[in-house]
């Protein structure tokens, strides 16, 4: 699944590809995505031009200089790529005036791609209710002491929730608590006011390593088949048996909220 990392990484390459470009058809299959795919307004795109690529959370928002923004989500295994269409899971095709088709392809469909007229995104659903990005100046340890505060839940729970901060997926909650050696099912508000400060520092240090690398899993999204798939050594996530990278001692693994969670019994303090 398509993380904070490998999101942002699209949007440098729609910044750096996509910006400029004019729309010159779009042609849409008829197969729904999360939300029925807008056809005729995605069609009225014709003729404009896309002029930003911005990110909020793991949605991309591309603007277009007449006003309305292309709102696109990657869901499990969607793509946005720059490639002649015609593969089985192509459901958006822009036509562009120069260089190669951009192809929204989505086998398991449960992307998005939505139009948001001027006005419409304050009010659009998916983009409400979330909280501050990670990587930007409002999160930091006060902040996330704060919302620690009474609270019971474990603190990987709290750390997944988009209402206290976007886009921390369950891999980089996971290596996030063990590089700050924190046990993820550490109440909340116990944490140590030096334990909040370490969490921010490695929920922000270990983002900005994989949007360096490119994400753990980004693929070719730019249709030029580089590099393949890359995962990032990752130090406990996925590795329950196996020997944790500083004491050697076996990760474990546990489920919290239906989601499997991995941890060194040994360097992570409860
Ligand atoms: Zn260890």
């Amino acid at each position: 699944m398509p993380e904070l990392p490998e999101v942002e990484t699209v949007r440098r390459a729609m910044q750096r590809h996509l910006v400029g470009r004019r729309v010159v058809a779009v042609y849409t299959s008829n197969k729904k995505l999360r939300a029925p795919v807008p056809a005729a307004r995605l069609r009225r795109l014709a003729g404009d031009t896309f002029t930003a690529a911005r990110r909020r959370a793991k949605y991309l928002l591309l603007d277009l200089e007449s006003g309305p923004s292309l709102l696109v989500h990657l869901g499990m295994t969607g793509n946005l790529v720059f490639r002649a269409p015609g593969e089985k899971h192509d459901h958006v095709v822009f036509e562009l005036d120069e260089g190669l088709p951009l192809v929204f392809s989505d086998p398991r469909r449960f992307g998005l791609v939505l139009v948001l007229g001027p006005g419409e995104e304050a009010a659009c659903p998916y983009l409400s209710d979330l909280g501050p990005e990670p990587l930007e100046a409002g999160f930091d340890a006060a902040y996330l002491a704060a919302r620690c505060q009474s609270r019971r839940r474990p603190i990987k729970a709290l750390l997944m929730d988009n209402v206290v901060v976007v886009g921390v997926g369950n891999i980089y909650a996971s290596e996030s608590l063990f590089r700050a050696g924190i046990h993820p099912l550490t109440p909340a508000d116990q944490l140590s006011g030096e334990q909040t400060k370490a969490l921010v520092r490695e929920v922000k240090a270990i983002l900005r390593e994989s949007i360096r690398r490119g994400g753990t899993t980004i693929s070719d999204y730019l249709g030029k088949g580089e590099g393949g798939r890359f995962q990032q050594r990752l130090a406990v996530y996925g590795r329950a048996g196996e020997n944790c990278l500083v004491c050697e001692a076996p990760v474990e693994s546990a489920v919290l909220g239906g989601r499997s969670t991995f941890y060194c019994p040994h360097c992570q303090e409860k």
